[in-house]
């Protein structure tokens, strides 16, 4: 199959409003909060599983919400303070686990909303963690390098009772990385007086990051979309792919599927994409990383706005930018195929009705994306073992990880005949309920 070019109006994705609302429980509402919608996903998949009701409602609450000022002094000797959080949603299975952002967006109801998404995430991995997320409200743009890294430490310090490696382990996200994590562990390490690596992971490998952590969300989405090729009786070598996000999921994806066969004709950054009908090479396309902005200084044949890329006609779409940016304005014009979520909450929970509705399969990101925390979950390993793990090994486990993960959902997708979404969540609230019931309630 070939893709069609882009249709001729061209709007961005910076239009699409912001989930900042938090109209929890307005059934059919746009732009509601990550965590209106996690809840309303749960609702939905609750009913597909055999779970006491009192599990459920009790999910649909974070254990903690922890929200902390965090003083900056900037370069120029004046004081901010920005407002940190850290929800930490449940712990049934193991230490709370997910990501720190840097954004100026970050707020509690988000923070909650995604650390869900993170236990469902973790739990249909069959990973011994539980869900957490936090982050500093705050445009890291706007900061030094000087400032990143006071701010980073003082947050550590702030969250120092809350985090450890056996109760609560972040992780880089939006606006953060390797670097943070490094500074983040370091604070945490002197303040207890000893060195703990497993206090965070996604941290640079000569301080007990594992190898291959960078790129496994992109290398999940990559595997589990090659996986799907193949479940809907499709050849990967005829198969056509648009990513938006060209950043660590997307150019990761994007290159790995291109190596497998797949024709990758366009990728995006925040700034517009590229498209190629006879596909990209996507290993000279570079990435956020390498050159921010340089997505469109490759030579490609065309150019396409963000909005334009959704509505290609590929057999595949991977939308890895940012939250929802398929939603019930734009839902209609996308014409992919398949979909394959590679950033958190691409697709609104009306968009994904229709979607339904439409034949469309979504391969959820909290299957999709899990090779970032399977990998984390690598890495803690590693950290208390005290023993690197080699990159074939990591690729290898991954692997087979995500193989298992594709099986159980698909089961639930055959066998119950549920969307991608309500199946994964399934396979994730059986874990949970199960060891839910085996503990009880305390006291
Ligand atoms: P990144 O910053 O490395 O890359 C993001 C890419 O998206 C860049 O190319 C950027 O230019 C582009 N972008 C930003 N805003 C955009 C917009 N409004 N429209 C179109 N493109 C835009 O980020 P990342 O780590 O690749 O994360 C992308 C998504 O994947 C996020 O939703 C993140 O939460 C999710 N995710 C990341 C990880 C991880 O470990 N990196 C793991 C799981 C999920």
């Amino acid at each position: 199959m070939t893709a069609n070019g882009p249709a001729a109006e061209a709007t961005t994705v910076e239009d699409e409003p912001s989930a900042t609302a938090a109209d929890d429980g307005a059934a059919g509402t746009e732009s509601e909060s990550a965590l209106a919608t996690a809840r309303r996903q749960l609702e939905r998949a609750a009913a597909h599983v055999d779970v006491d009701p009192g599990v459920v409602e009790r999910l649909k609450h974070p254990t903690k919400v922890q929200q902390v000022s965090v003083p900056l002094r900037r370069d120029d000797g004046s004081l901010e303070v920005f407002t940190g959080y850290r929800a930490q949603h449940d712990d049934v299975r193991g230490p709370y686990k997910g990501g720190l952002r840097y954004h100026p967006e970050v707020d509690a109801d988000e923070c909650v909303g995604l650390s869900m998404w993170m236990t469902w995430k973790c739990a249909v991995m069959d990973l011994p963690f539980g869900g957490g997320k936090g982050g500093v409200a705050v445009d890291p743009k706007t900061l030094s390098e000087e400032e990143t890294e006071r701010l980073t430490r003082r947050f550590a310090e702030e969250l120092r009772d809350l985090v450890g490696p056996k109760s609560d382990v972040p992780a880089p996200d939006m606006g953060t990385g390797p670097r943070e994590m490094a500074w983040f562990m370091d604070a945490y390490s002197m303040q207890q007086g000893e060195t703990t690596p497993g206090v965070v992971t996604g941290k640079p490998p000569v301080i007990g990051g594992s190898y291959g952590r960078e790129e496994a969300p992109g290398r999940s989405v990559a595997i589990v979309a090659r996986e799907a090729i193949d479940y809907y009786d499709r050849d990967i070598e005829e198969t056509t792919v648009a990513v938006q996000g060209f950043g660590s999921v997307g150019a990761n994806a994007a290159r790995l599927l291109d190596e497998w066969g797949a024709s990758v004709v366009a990728v995006s950054d925040v700034d517009g994409g590229i498209y190629d009908p006879d596909g990209l090479d996507t290993g000279d396309v570079q990435d956020h990383d390498e050159r921010p902005g340089m997505v469109s200084g490759y030579d490609a044949p065309g150019t396409l706005s963000n909005a334009e890329l959704l509505e290609l006609d590929v057999d595949v779409l991977i939308p890895a930018a940012v939250g929802e940016v398929i939603t019930v304005d734009n839902v209609d014009d996308v014409r992919a195929d398949l979909i394959v979520e590679g950033a958190n909450g691409p697709t609104t929970f009306a968009a994904d009705a229709v979607l339904e509705e439409r034949g469309v399969p979504v391969i959820p990101d909290i299957l999709a994306n899990a090779g970032g925390v399977t990998v984390s979950y690598f890495e803690w390993l590693q950290d208390i073992n005290r023993r690197q793990w080699s990159l074939d090994r990591v690729h290898e486990e991954l692997e087979a990880e995500m193989l298992d993960a594709w099986e159980a959902v698909r089961a639930n997708v055959d066998g119950k005949g549920l969307t991608w979404r309500d199946a994964a969540i399934a396979v994730a609230l059986s874990r949970i309920g199960g060891a839910k019931e085996a503990r009880g309630l305390w006291p």
